[in-house]
């Protein structure tokens, strides 16, 4: 079974992805930056309750304190070699980010009003394609797929990485619910915005084209190293210098 965070390692680097199949695993350097995106995460599943409750700010500022007492107990391993000065900090320099996520938030209010759908783990036999999105929400009689992002923000409209995420997801709420799925969305944690996508049939395309070439992977296949790969942050370059095969010219 392929699992959508599949399809995200393979867009940073299809090499990663040969690597992971081998069994290595995709090593995460913790910096501040890293840290301060997983209490990002944290604290946007939390937006939609901030976003009705009467003081937005002080629920996400207690909000923040829970999840620094908490942070350690669910990213265990990651956080194994941080001290608390490190996670203060990150902590605190998503507190200074509040005041305009808190005022970016009311702008979402038809996203946060509706009604979230538990379902952790999506799969479907017959695309061979697994994952959960961050949420599933309802609005009247859609079940529409939403994904929580750290990163940047795009000027307008979400990253090409994101699109793809998201409409694998919605391939697997169809399979899941028996439904058609036109929109998802995606959470700029940093910036408290959502932005609305339209699922399109080129990607749903791409989505299984990018599928199929991981099958091959598995399989053995040693894809071609991208000309953009982002080598300097990655885990592997110490075991990247293989040469590629024929075969993987025409991959
Ligand atoms: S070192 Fe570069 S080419 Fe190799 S897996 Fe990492 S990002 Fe890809």
């Amino acid at each position: 079974m392929i699992k959508v965070s599949d399809i995200t390692v393979y867009q940073k680097c299809p090499r990663m992805c040969y690597f992971v199949s081998k069994g290595h695993s995709l090593v995460k350097e913790i910096t501040p930056g890293y840290l301060e995106r997983i209490i990002l995460k944290e604290l946007a599943l939390t937006y939609g309750e901030a976003f009705n409750n009467d003081n937005t700010h002080s629920f996400l500022d207690n909000e923040l304190n829970r999840i620094s007492s908490e942070i350690r107990i669910i990213y265990r391993n990651e956080l194994s070699g941080i001290d608390d000065n490190t996670l203060a900090n990150s902590v605190s320099e998503v507190r200074s980010s509040l005041g305009n996520i808190c005022s970016n938030l009311s702008s979402n209010g038809d996203f946060y009003t509706s009604e979230s759908v538990n379902e952790s783990l999506l799969q479907s036999e017959k695309f061979g394609l697994a994952g959960s999105p961050d949420r599933l929400i309802k609005i009247k009689d859609e079940l529409l797929p939403s994904i929580i992002k750290t990163g940047n923000m795009p000027q307008n409209g979400v990253w090409q990485g994101d699109r793809l995420q998201l409409t694998a997801y919605a391939v697997l709420v169809e399979e899941n619910h028996d439904s058609v799925v036109e929109r998802g969305f995606v959470e700029y944690a940093r910036w408290g915005r959502v932005r609305e996508v339209l699922i399109k049939r080129h990607e749903r395309r791409k989505v299984l084209q990018i599928r199929d070439r991981i099958k091959k992977i598995r399989g053995g296949f040693m894809p071609e190293k991208p000309k953009d790969a982002p080598c300097e942050y990655c885990g592997f370059t110490g075991m990247c210098d293989v040469k590629s095969t024929i075969a993987s010219r025409f991959f």
